[in-house]
């Protein structure tokens, strides 16, 4: 009697499926399985799909006589000797001398002892080793080389020809891997399907699947790797995007969105409420914005735009639409300051319409319960036209009686969840989201590749720009006397202190300290204001409002003020322990001041401790560009920062890289978008195996495609 483990076991060997077990792979077994099992590599399409880290031309080899300090390089030669040796951080440094007949390179690697014993092994044996060339006083070193030993007769896999170098795990050598793979390659590369539609393939010249396998892991020529790189790049990227694609589709609703008129006298009304002309820009994004509202889906539509851009007129403008239309508008933000600050400023701007015809109210938690439900009531019922208000507006479950469009200030990411929310109760408002800090070109081609994107490129005329200027914490006395001469001048300013991250008690008596230096010490004639988190709604208001109205020369604050205050008398910011702040937080608090027609400053007091924090002061001394800021500050930080942290639901990637890959990305954008366009639930049966593929890797989108 067969047991039915065994039977399975025969059927699953004898299909030769991509899903089969690697254990059953010719030459692997239950051991190396489960080592392979430690880098997630499972099924025969995984170790398809694990690429070389890199490929190293083993055709030549670099001569160590001409190594060059910094330049990485791959060397072959025979071990001469291998020692330990004691250091003055009572650290073990291994040394192993290795002579390719040119000269002799020192391999070294710190506190792995055992690594003497494992060369002395290899004493007169060729290796080959890889790494950075560091040339000084002791000679040729390579510290932490990748390395193998070397047999041109034993390994045709690893000799003689580009060879692939895998990521590795504890127990497994690149030789193994090379060999598995390159058995894989042969028997399995033709049975992957192809899943890019054909015409996308020649149109953009894209080798087929079995040949990008076959050159990506063993390349005929460094041209054909290339060509199976972009092949394998660009099917990640079009995956991502037209999951992308139709989850925007997803997101619009078609048939149940607000299809808006563009009142007659738009133009005229928003004149009368505006206090100034807008720029160019604003006058751009408004007409995207208004065509957007005047379609029958709904609007996902991203605006950026740097800070004191002019981004609230535009939202003034959209909402002016809705309420024309019989319609409510909810304006949330992230801080009731900011909420308070919105709520002053658009209801001074509708006066300008004579009458207060059009309603608007505030939200905010310190409104006492009698006065917060006449509130929720009046929005209820519909008498209240734009509701403004923290994030708790919309989620709090308060009822409107007729929402068309809610507008989330400084805010990145306006979650699918939340959009699906609203969706589930019935609403489908038009929705348009805010932000403040620019997104790299990569970001909205990526996480935020479902939304529309509007961009003010440009700021309201007669701004100066702000004059950043990074001064050590000896300086400060100086910088006070600065301060002085503007506040004579009829100026005001914030010094702004940092978060403490261990304790929000801890910031608040730093920052409370402060204050009472600079009104004790410094400057005892002048009006010195405190804000931070822990103070009540009603102080926080309190403190606005008398800064607002120039009875506060200075305001101590913590990051509080961060997003959106705007007091264009404010023309001065100090920092404090600057380098405790990201790029993206110095740019957005810079962003309080410059807000008038008076040159503005911006100083930031720290010492400079590390490569990181030097290089940010210098970022931000050398320029006003929110774009090229956000773009620095995503190179210093990584991806990482940005991926996964944020659960965008889009997966890692195997072979793309979103910063160097945006030639591709665009490509992969349009190719998606139109195959969208063309076939909404990509039901052709070319598209049956791109389907399948694409639902099963992007199943945390929860793409609603209909067969
Ligand atoms: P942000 O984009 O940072 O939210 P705001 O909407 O707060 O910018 O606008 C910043 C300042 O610029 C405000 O004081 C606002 O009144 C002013 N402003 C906006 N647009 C214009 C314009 N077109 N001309 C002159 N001033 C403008
Ligand atoms: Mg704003």
């Amino acid at each position: 009697m067969i047991m039915p483990e065994a039977q399975a076991i025969q059927q699953s060997s004898s299909t030769r499926s991509l899903d089969m077990d690697i254990q059953y792979v010719k030459g692997v077994g239950p051991r190396l399985a489960g080592t392979l099992g430690k880098l997630d590599i499972f099924s025969v399409r995984d170790l398809l799909y694990h690429f070389p880290r890199r490929h190293e031309d083993r055709t030549r080899f670099a001569k160590v006589s001409s190594l060059a300090h910094g330049e990485t390089a791959t060397i072959l030669g025979t071990v001469l000797t291998a020692d330990n040796v004691q250091t003055r951080g009572r650290l073990v440094l291994t040394k192993v001398a290795v002579d390719d007949g040119s000269g002799v390179v020192a391999l070294t690697w710190f506190n792995q002892k055992w690594r003497k014993d494992q060369f002395l092994k290899l004493k007169g044996r060729e290796i080959i080793a890889y790494g950075t060339i560091a040339a000084g006083r002791w000679g040729v070193e390579i510290a932490n080389p990748e390395w193998e030993p070397y047999s041109e007769n034993a390994d045709p896999l690893s000799s003689g020809r580009v060879v692939p170098v895998y990521p590795l795990t504890e127990g497994l050598f690149q030789s193994q891997v090379r060999k598995v793979i390159a058995g894989v390659v042969d028997a399995y590369a033709p049975l992957v399907g192809e899943v890019l539609p054909e015409d996308v393939r020649n149109r953009l010249d894209l080798m087929d699947i079995g040949q990008a396998l076959h050159n990506i892991h063993f390349p005929e020529s460094e041209v054909a790797l290339q060509a199976a790189r972009k092949r394998l790049v660009f099917e990640e990227l079009f995956l991502l995007q037209l999951a992308l694609a139709l989850r925007k589709r997803g997101m619009e609703a078609p048939g149940n969105g607000i299809t808006f008129t563009i009142p007659d006298n738009f133009a005229d009304e928003l004149r009368q409420v505006l206090p100034f002309e807008l720029t160019g820009a604003q006058k751009r994004v408004i007409k995207e914005i208004a065509a957007d509202m005047a379609r029958p889906t709904c609007m996902n539509r991203l605006l950026q735009g740097d800070v004191g851009s002019g981004k609230t007129a535009v939202a003034l403008a959209a909402m002016l639409i809705a309420v024309r239309n019989g319609y409510q508008a909810a304006l949330m933000a992230p801080t009731e300051i900011l909420a308070e600050q919105h709520y002053l400023g658009i209801s001074r701007m509708l006066e300008n319409l004579g009458v207060l015809e059009i309603s608007v109210d505030l939200l905010k938690g310190s409104l006492r319960s009698k006065q917060r439900q006449e509130v929720i009531e009046r929005i209820a019922s519909g008498q209240t036209k734009i509701a403004i208000g923290t994030h708790a507006l919309i989620q709090e479950g308060v009822g409107f009686r007729k929402l068309g469009l809610v507008i989330v200030d400084e805010q990145h990411r306006f979650g699918v969840l939340q959009r699906a929310a609203l969706m589930d109760k019935g609403l489908t408002p038009d929705i348009l989201v805010m932000t403040a800090t620019p997104i790299p070109r990569t970001l909205t081609l990526t996480i935020y590749g479902d939304l529309d994107v509007s961009i003010i490129d440009e700021l309201p005329p007669g701004r100066k720009p702000i004059r950043t200027h990074w001064k050590q914490v000896g300086e400060r006395k100086k910088v006070y006397k600065a301060l002085r001469t503007l506040i004579d001048q009829g100026r005001q300013a914030y010094v702004v202190c940092p978060l403490i991250e261990e304790s929000e008690k801890l910031q608040v008596r730093a920052a409370s300290e402060l204050a009472e230096f600079l009104q004790a010490e410094m400057f005892p004639d002048l009006k010195i204001g405190l804000l931070h988190g822990q103070m009540k709604t009603d102080e926080k208001d309190a403190i606005m409002k008398s800064f607002r109205a120039g009875e506060i020369h200075i305001l101590v604050s913590t990051t509080v003020i961060e997003v959106g205050v705007d007091v264009a008398n404010a023309t001065c910011m100090v920092i404090e322990d600057a380098d405790r702040f990201g790029l993206a937080q110095l740019h957005q608090l810079r962003g309080r001041v410059g807000r008038g027609d008076e040159q503005s400053f911006c100083v930031m007091i720290c010492e400079g401790n590390s490569q990181d924090s030097i290089k940010r002061m210098q970022v931000m001394s050398s320029t006003n560009d929110g774009f090229a800021i956000a773009e620095e500050d995503l190179k210093l930080r990584g991806p990482g920062e940005f991926y996964g942290t944020r659960q965008s639901g889009v997966p890692g990637f195997k072979i793309a890289d979103i910063f160097n890959d945006i030639p591709i990305l665009e490509l992969a954008r349009e190719e998606a978008f139109a195959l969208v366009e063309k076939d909404p639930n990509l039901k052709a049966p070319a598209f049956k195996a791109l389907r399948s593929d694409l639902l099963k890797k992007y199943e945390a989108f929860q793409l609603a495609v209909v067969s």
